[in-house]
């Protein structure tokens, strides 16, 4: 049975297409100046939206809307409310207000606020954001909001995205005006989010604590095969695999977000999603959602979808791919090399923007990628390095030198703005051999930056990109401004000149997974933060305070609330990552350990009563390996738990993060690997949960 595809997508979304069927003429055409140009909303067109936006989901079997928001759990959140409204005589109507549609007042007094939100003060409130569909999922009616407190103060992921790329927008258009180019209004940042995840079976992982309280395992023997054939990767999707895979494109389908491509990833049991790139916000939502869905769907199958950075030691752990681009109002991508002179150098003096924004903000970029789940994988062999360094490769490098050489404009200084066209072009092709250990690579007319992990929410990578670049194109804009025209191509050429000596530092195109790198980028002066306690000082940092109150995305206040929820998160996490692993070795693991040790020795006293002359030596050295694991497990889960009181009784935040770091997650490893050892003694019939092996190969 064939399905109506292009009918399906989007069909449960608020589209402009059904806007366009239930809104008078004047209505939608003001809601679409509204979207388009981020006009106010007037209160008769939120609701004339209103009304039309109840009608088509309640036809669609809505029965409640939800304000849904990104609060800093890095999770979403919403509050459902009914349509019913008391008509008197105990009858009802489905009513639905402007005034509903726009705000909302959840009370905020639960969701982290880092001090920002005094407790008298609980109120918060949502506010629609036009720009990102509104959808229905489980017959409730989703629309997308911003967050903040009643003061003001952003308390989600949202309004500072918003802010970032309003600020991006605005330095952008002044810089493209310079460079003569007066048609373009507005420029956007465009996003394609690839979204790494395993799926492990559901008996299976509801018998293990650690997978049901962290989303990854704390210890257990390595399978006999890892990822070392090199099989999974792109390989033949299973039976179960493919069924959920089909059913999650449908459902994703359905509220409109674009998946397109699926395949297997490098571990057992790992896959990935990428959907086709959208305008930012809709592609940080969409994102949000993908996950969302991503579980929910693994849920019907008898699977669980674990989107945790490192889930299994020893084999790839999960990330996600945030590739980046700015598109004008007219539908040029500003990271596409042109075809004319002119194009050319546009694109040059927006990706050197980009380099710049990266180089001076490579600190803020290293704490988008940051958590606890993420330092597992960065420098792991298996993601990049925590130093941040763009790969442009070798074609565009060279372009770059030539300018720095004064080749690139010199040799054809009496032609205006004549060359480099036969230059450029041919980079886009020779583009495709990429360096996949590079944390930022351009990739033709894009930027991908490879750091983040799984689970993190793509917005912290686009505000701190769409901001950092906003800045370098101001400070461009400020040495290019007071130029004639005539003099424009030289003072172009002044200006990446200079941005190319300050910072090819940062383009690195060589392997970032290799040590002489580490060694290297040291000697440049790069960054290398490599866990998340080490780099989230950064974030107060004078500099960085300075940039984002200079462009208006978040305040001192902000920034502070933001540094301390990003430790407490972390500092929680660790917490209770110690925590399940001393009760899952105490209650699941040492009985196990004991009872085979007492079956082993009953064996060979048995043994010996029949015949006494029996050698019962590999018995004994096996019952005492499990008694001494017993013993040293013992002593270390009570080393532990010591350590995991000092760090929750700890009041500064970062002295608790870097003690999480050095005490608790060093005390972990130990542990982990006693276990382990005594682990593959054990006959997997006498363990209490399920090992790697039939973990990572069982579906
Ligand atoms: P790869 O795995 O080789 O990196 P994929 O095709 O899996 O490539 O993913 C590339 C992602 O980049 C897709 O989500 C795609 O839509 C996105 N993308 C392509 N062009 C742009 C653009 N101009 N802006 C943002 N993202 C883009
Ligand atoms: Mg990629």
């Amino acid at each position: 049975m064939s399905k109506d595809i292009p009918a399906l997508f989007g069909s449960l979304i608020f589209s402009d297409k059904v806007m366009r069927s239930k809104l008078p003429k004047d209505m939608y055409k003001a809601l679409r100046k509204t979207i388009e140009n981020g006009t106010h909303l007037e209160l008769d067109v939120a609701n004339s939206v209103a009304v039309a936006m109840k009608e088509w989901a309640v036809e669609n079997g809505a029965t409640h809307y939800t304000h849904w928001f990104q609060p800093m759990t890095g999770f979403t959140a919403e509050k459902h409310d009914s349509f019913i409204s008391p008509s008197g005589e105990g009858e009802v109507i489905m009513d639905f207000s402007g005034k509903e549609l726009v705000k909302g007042e959840p009370d905020a007094s639960s969701f982290p606020s880092g001090g920002l939100r005094a407790t008298f003060e609980a109120r918060g409130y949502t506010a629609w954001d036009p720009t990102s569909p509104a959808f229905i999922k489980d017959r409730t009616l989703y629309i997308p909001t911003a967050f903040c407190s009643y003061s003001g103060e952003a308390l989600d992921k949202k309004t500072p995205l918003l802010r970032s790329m309003e600020a991006l927008s605005k330095e952008a258009v002044k810089v493209l005006k310079l460079l003569g180019n007066d048609t373009v209004t507005r420029v956007t940042t465009t996003i394609g989010p690839e979204q790494e995840y395993f799926l492990v079976d559901k008996d299976l992982y509801k018998k293990r604590k650690d997978l049901i309280f962290c989303g990854r395992t704390l210890f257990g023997a390595p399978a006999p095969k890892g990822q070392e054939m090199e099989d999974h990767y792109f390989g033949v999707l299973k039976p179960k695999v493919s069924a959920y895979m089909h059913d999650l494109d449908e459902e994703l389908w359905k509220v409109g977000i674009p998946a397109k491509t699926k395949h297997n990833e490098v571990a057992p049991a790992q896959h990935e999603l990428a959907p086709v790139f959208d305008t930012a916000n809709i592609a940080v939502d969409h994102n949000q959602l993908t996950m969302e869905i991503m579980k929910k769907v693994a849920d019907k199958h008898n699977m669980v979808c674990l989107l945790h950075e490192k889930p299994f030691e020893g084999i790839n752990g999960s990330g996600k791919h945030n590739n980046w681009s700015l598109i004008t109002n007219d539908g040029v991508n500003l990271l596409n090399p042109g075809n004319t002179p002119a194009q050319n150098i546009q694109f040059l003096v927006f990706l050197m923007a980009v380099i710049k924004g990266v180089d001076d903000y490579a600190d803020l970029m290293r704490i988008a990628a940051a958590g606890a789940g993420n330092d597992h994988r960065l420098g792991g062999n298996e993601a990049p390095p925590a130093i941040v360094s763009i790969f442009l490769g070798d074609e565009l490098t060279a372009v770059l030198e030539s300018i720095e050489k004064d080749e690139y404009f010199g040799k054809h200084e009496n032609i205006q703005l004549d060359t480099g066209a036969h230059v450029l072009p041919h980079f886009i092709k020779d583009n495709t051999d990429r360096n996949r250990t590079s944390p930022f690579a351009f990739t033709g007319n894009k930027f991908e930056f490879r750091m983040m992990g799984s689970s993190a929410s793509v917005a912290n990578p686009n505000i701190i990109l769409n901001t950092a670049v906003a800045e370098a194109l101001a400070q461009f804009y400020a040495e290019l401004k007071d130029t004639r025209p005539e003099e424009m191509e030289q003072a172009v050429h002044k200006l990446l000149k200079k941005a190319i000596l300050n910072h090819k530092k940062v383009i690195f195109n060589g392997n970032g997974y290799s040590e002489e790198w580490v060694k290297e980028a040291e000697k440049r002066g790069l960054f290398n933060l490599v866990s998340t306690p080490d780099c989230l000082p950064q974030f107060i940092a004078p500099k960085n305070v300075d940039l984002f109150t200079k462009h208006h995305i978040l305040t001192k206040e902000e920034i502070y609330s933001r540094y301390e929820i990003l430790l407490e998160n972390y500092v929680k996490t660790i917490i209770i990552e110690a925590r399940t692993m001393a009760e899952m070795l105490t209650k699941d693991f040492l009985p196990s350990v004991s009872a085979y040790a007492g079956e082993i020795s009953k064996n060979a006293a048995s043994a010996k009563t029949f015949l006494p002359c029996a050698d019962t030596s590999a018995e004994e050295a096996l019952v005492k390996s499990l008694t001494d694991s017993y013993v040293s497990i013992t002593e270390e889960i009570a080393r532990l738990k010591e350590s995991i009181q000092d760090a929750a009784t700890m009041e500064d935040m970062q002295k608790a993060a870097d003690f999480c770091h050095c005490e608790l997650l060093s005390k972990m490893e130990t542990l982990r690997l006693a276990a382990n050892s005594a682990e593959e003694l054990i006959p997997d019939s006498m363990l209490p949960y399920p090992t790697y092996d039939q973990l990572l190969f069982s579906l």
